[in-house]
């Protein structure tokens, strides 16, 4: 059996700890344990009170999820432990000495007290795989803090720190240091008081004053819509909380639990998630890049372009805690640059998200450079000034004469070719791109492009400066828009076609909310601006590409999006909601019969396939041409940097739970349909379909 609880006696207690390095989980080895060493103290006379603790670095970090069949089956089970804990007579004392997350928090609910020590975090975060605390948590943290603070708590899956769980009322006693003494002091004084009990399954008074508010539930539902829509776990959660809060029968609302667990255990999206959750880390592994690779010492920072991304760029820098320099050749632009990133912290400030003393340390590392000459000694510039080749190599040319020896040239292009910036140095081992995403100090994701003559060194050095950013970093081949925005192009010109053969934007972009994006691609468009594509187009002598006629329409009407109220959709002065026009319906129609549409009904199952499934054929080229590592990172770049609804897992997951055949079959008649070149199937879609395999598959 894996791990261990080790049994003293302090004075009249039994000191239970757990032993099952690096973080505790609940295994085998410390189930049984437990349940022995419970055992052991409630059968010995002169033992009065029993502090539980864990060694190493947690308390208990969860559940034991690399234990499967037979091994979960050894020991003794979870609840059989719980149920001597909470059966005890003798009251128990958590000594919460580090991470107490999942199952861990469970054990912990099952004490009659508990004490933490200040640095530990405390956590319910089964949510975001999809599941929920199976063991109690859903109903024994309502009863111990009340409804209102366990919904969002566990909801949330968000960790809290023990001052802060001592405020919610989840711990009874926050120390600075000497966890376990002080729990035995405390049991100590337990003791001295006549051993009192305080069993959590029989608290009232707080689901009492639950109740007495009628619209809790209905609130936090509505709430869901809004931060968890489409998501199966969290609306199982609440049902559990609201039989905790509306039941007295503690046995009824451990039973809804387990029913509302087995159904999260049994719904696809679970998988999903847990597929994301170990593609990301994945994503991390670079083959060919070794762990204990020399890589740039990152002390210095440096950023050119001080415009959307590159502000925000200076500030992950900035919140990382590493220097970084700003440049901008336009001084205007520079000062509003930082005018931006300052209006940007003092709003976190305020919403009480950032002290002030933090925003002015973070404000302090961000260094205004008059000129270029100035980043010598940056042990990386990220270079992030207008999207346009020729001047992205001059700059280039400069960085080369500028920059010390060894350090990292990265573009933060969206998609102009790497190694073209790369030849325009001397240096172009030391060039990749670091693409970020808008804005770049919220956005998770990190693109970090590799160049033909990239090194191991710099490309290295870039994934690990992700980490410490704070982003998940995605390692891409250098083709046009890499992977994120190579594949969205085809999504938006599937959308883009769609309302010029009879669909409308309004309907379009209902099957993508729908479906779980945060919008769809007019309401998008509308956000983003259809001046900027329309400009760029006439810069560059017009567009013979049909989709840009219906946006080129609207603008030659001034109809530029959300800025000036008028889009595919309307907007309300000082209000972002779409309202469907009809003006843009007209235009829309026009432009379809002058090009020599028919135009028809679509299906909202057709809309979808027509959007998705090209994600899924660019995904499929990706992989074989090498630009994509793996189906999870590419299901990483969309969940984190396209808001691909993670409990889908990404597009080529998705995939995969359709059935690859039937991705195929769809793709191959819209090939035959449309004889658009853009829907010729993926050869390695074909494979997969002859094969019998799945993308996933590839990843194993
Ligand atoms: P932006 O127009 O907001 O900012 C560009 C800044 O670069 C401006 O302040 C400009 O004055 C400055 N600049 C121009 N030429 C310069 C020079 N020679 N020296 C110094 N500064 C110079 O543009 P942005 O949206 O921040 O985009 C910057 C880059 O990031 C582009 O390559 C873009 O493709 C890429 N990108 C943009 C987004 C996005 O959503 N905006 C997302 C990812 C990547």
């Amino acid at each position: 059996m894996k791990g261990s609880v080790h049994y003293e006696v302090r004075g009249a207690s039994a000191l239970l700890s757990i032993d099952n390095p690096p973080v505790n989980p609940l295994s085998s080895g410390v189930r049984q344990g437990l349940f022995d060493g419970m055992t052991r103290a409630l059968d010995d006379d002169d033992i009065k009170t029993i502090v539980v603790t864990g060694l190493n670095r947690a308390f208990i970090a969860g559940a034991d999820i690399s234990e499967f069949g037979a091994a979960a089956s050894e020991g003794a089970g979870l609840n059989q432990v719980l149920d001597l804990m909470e059966g005890s007579t003798k009251p128990v004392i958590a000594a919460i000495n580090g991470t107490a997350f999942g199952g861990g928090l469970e054990v912990a609910l099952c004490c009659d007290y508990r004490v933490a020590l200040a640095t530990a975090p405390l956590g319910l975060p089964e949510v975001k795989l999809g599941l929920l605390p199976g063991a109690g948590g859903t109903q024994r943290l309502p009863r111990l803090i009340g409804a209102e603070a366990a919904i969002p708590m566990i909801i949330s899956g968000n960790p809290v720190l023990a001052p802060a769980a001592f405020k919610m009322g989840i711990v009874d006693q926050v120390v600075d240091e000497n966890v376990v003494e002080a729990a035995l002091t405390f049991a100590a004084d337990l003791t001295g008081r006549g051993s009192p009990t305080r069993k959590i399954r029989d608290l009232s008074d707080k689901v009492l004053a639950d109740r007495n508010q009628s619209d809790l539930f209905t609130k936090a539902a509505a709430n869901l819509d809004k931060t968890h829509r489409g998501q199966f776990a969290p609306a199982q959660i609440l049902k559990c909380i609201e039989a905790a809060v509306t039941s007295d029968d503690f046995e009824a609302g451990m039973a809804v639990e387990r029913a509302c667990f087995a159904a999260c255990l049994g719904d696809p999206q679970r998988e999903a998630l847990i597929h994301i959750f170990f593609a990301e880390r994945a994503a991390n592994k670079i083959p060919g890049l070794s762990k204990d690779m020399p890589l740039i010492d990152v002390q210095k920072a440096a950023v050119i372009g001080a415009g959307t991304m590159g502000g925000g760029i200076a500030m992950c820098f900035a919140n990382a805690g590493i220097a970084v320099q700003l440049h901008d050749n336009d001084p205007e632009g520079l000062k509003r640059g930082l005018k931006v990133i300052e209006g940007n912290y003092a709003r976190t400030v305020a919403k009480g998200r950032l002290s002030q003393v933090a925003m002015d340390q973070r404000m302090a590392l961000i260094e205004p450079a008059d000129s270029l000459e100035a980043f010598g000694q940056a042990d990386v510039v990220v270079e992030a000034v207008y999207e346009n080749l020729d001047l992205k190599k001059e700059i280039f040319v400069k960085l080369d004469g500028i920059m010390k020896p060894g350090a990292l040239l990265a573009s933060n292009t969206s998609g102009l070719d790497i190694d073209a910036i790369a030849a325009s140095t001397s240096r172009p081992e030391f060039v990749c791109g670091m693409h970020f995403f808008s804005p770049a100090n919220v956005m998770r994701l990190l693109e970090v492009v590799r160049g033909a003559k990239s090194s191991p060194e710099a490309l290295g050095t870039a994934m690990a400066l992700g980490k410490r950013l704070g982003k998940v970093s995605v390692m891409a081949g250098n083709c046009p828009g890499f992977i994120g925005n190579r594949m969205i192009g085809g999504y938006s010109r599937q959308a883009n076609l769609m309302i010029l053969e009879g669909a409308s934007p309004e309907q379009v972009d209902a099957v993508i909310y729908n479906f779980g994006l945060a919008m769809g691609p007019f309401a998008m468009a509308d956000m983003v601006g259809l001046d900027l594509g329309w400009r760029a187009r006439k810069m560059r002598g017009g567009s013979n590409d049909i989709t840009a006629r219906i946006p080129d329409a609207l603008c030659e009407m001034d109809r530029y999006g959300q800025k000036n109220g008028l889009g595919y959709y309307r907007y309300e002065s000082g209000d972002r909601t779409p309202v469907v026009d009809p003006i843009a319906l007209e235009v829309i129609e026009r432009v379809s019969e002058n090009l020599g549409y028919q135009r028809k009904v679509f299906s909202d199952e057709e809309i979808l396939k027509r959007c998705i499934y090209p994600l899924v054929n660019i995904g499929a080229q990706l992989l074989d041409e090498g630009h994509a590592l793996r189906a999870g990172d590419i299901d990483t770049v969309y969940v984190n940097g396209y808001g691909f609804p993670n409990h889908v897992g990404g597009p080529m997951w998705f995939a995969d739970a359709q059935g690859l055949s039937s991705v195929l079959a769809d793709i191959q008649r819209f090939y035959t349909e449309t004889g658009d070149e853009a829907w010729k199937p993926a050869p390695l879609l074909e494979r997969l379909v002859a094969e019998g395999k799945t993308f996933a598959s590839l990843d194993q």
